[in-house]
């Protein structure tokens, strides 16, 4: 939309252009004087303007480093014309971001931060993700750009999976057939682990050491980097494992995944410290989470199903057993066999079926074991998503 031009629009856009000057000085002024390519997040910190939003400050940033990236590109695909920025500008472009953005009455208001007039645009459309204003020539001009809803790609296959969560076992998966167990083992051991040396730790920290002193300063640290290094493998082993499991599930034709509701769990029960601490620290929310964008992504449909009793119950005759003990669940009444592990996703799965068939042979679980130096799991989501 050509909006034309303004006092307004032209000290709005200098700003812009004193702030890029700013960071390509700052930054080739460091690599020459001290030798060092400072990073987009310490400039970014470091170059703030009174006049604009603090968003539009970053994006006058990140526009240099997005050309600094563009040089090195060329450079490597070995472009002779390829030069790294280095020209200053009295003028630059204009970004608002999302937060920087209200939309009423078909009135777009762009704010320039707490105290300084807005931009107001009469906007007919929806509330874009962005909006960027630059000189024509002749006049500004203002791009918006839009986010396009995520497009599914076509589910193939009728079957439904469900999915418990646990503990001891991450997930547990069953799709009709085939039970698939993955092993939360060593992700317990890693939380485990951490739980051990923050406590030791933080003795030492709070114990002897002298408030302010070098020492505890240092080792204070120590610990941040040691916890986040921690919670760094966490997270890989929860990716792997997911991504091992949404495949698999992916190349034996499930359409839906259905997960059992574990959510409530935390604030109902008071089991006694040990457990409760087991409970508070069971991830169970970023591996649904997940779990379900990966579903999704390969153009499954994720639900969610409340999973009370299902790990009680009998899934062939309905029975409800007070207790299960041992690996294995013997239904006393009618006397069905299974895997332990594997009877809370057969029962996920029948509710949100709503039906209680006979359980006919079912294949013993298949447990999907943590390769920690593959990438096999993840090349073969990439290739799932590519055959479709
Ligand atoms: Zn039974």
């Amino acid at each position: 939309m050509h909006i034309g031009k303004t006092a307004q629009l032209d000290e709005l856009s200098h700003e812009c252009g004193v702030l890029y000057s700013q960071t390509l000085v700052f930054f080739w002024r460091t690599v020459r004087h001290k030798g060092i390519w400072l990073k987009e997040k310490h400039l970014k910190r470091l170059l703030t303007s009174h006049k604009l939003h603090a968003h539009t400050a970053d994006a006058c940033v990140e526009a240099f480093f997005a050309s600094l990236k563009s040089w090195r590109e060329r450079k490597k695909a070995g472009d002779p014309n390829a030069h790294p920025p280095r020209r200053r500008k009295w003028y630059f472009r204009i970004e608002y971001k999302r937060s920087a953005m209200t939309l009423k009455d078909g009135k777009l208001r762009l704010s320039n931060g707490k105290g300084n007039t807005p931009l107001i645009l009469d906007w007919p459309w929806e509330l874009p993700q962005t909006v960027v204003i630059h000189w024509t020539g002749t006049q500004y001009e203002a791009i918006a750009t839009y986010k396009l809803e995520q497009q599914h790609t076509e589910p193939w296959g009728e079957k439904v999976a469900g999915v418990d969560l646990g503990e001891i076992h991450m997930a547990v998966s069953h799709d009709g057939e085939q039970t698939h167990i993955l092993n939360g083992r060593l992700l317990r051991s890693k939380v485990q682990f951490r739980n051990k040396l923050q406590a030791e730790l933080n003795s030492r920290i709070d114990g002897r050491m002298k408030k302010g002193s070098k020492r505890r300063k240092r080792l204070i640290r120590s610990k941040k980097r040691q916890l986040k290094n921690i919670a760094h493998q966490i997270k890989d082993i929860e990716h792997k494992q997911t991504t091992r499991l949404i495949t698999t599930l992916h190349e034996q034709g499930v359409q839906t995944v259905v997960i059992g509701d574990v959510r409530d769990i935390r604030q109902e029960n008071d089991v006694g410290h040990t457990t409760n601490q087991k409970i508070h620290q069971w991830s169970h929310g970023s591996v649904r989470f997940k779990l379900t964008y990966k579903a999704e992504r390969l153009g499954m449909a994720v639900a969610l199903q409340d999973e009370h009793y299902t790990s009680r119950t009998c899934p062939c005759c309905g029975y409800v057993r007070s207790k299960v003990k041992g690996r294995v669940f013997r239904c006393p009444k009618c006397g069905w066999t299974y895997h332990r592990d594997g009877v809370g996703s057969i029962n996920i799965r029948q509710k949100y079926l709503g039906q209680l068939p006979v359980v006919g042979a079912m294949a013993p679980p298949t447990g999907l074991r943590f390769g920690p130096h593959t990438r096999v799991a993840r090349r073969q989501l990439r290739e799932a998503a590519l055959l479709q």
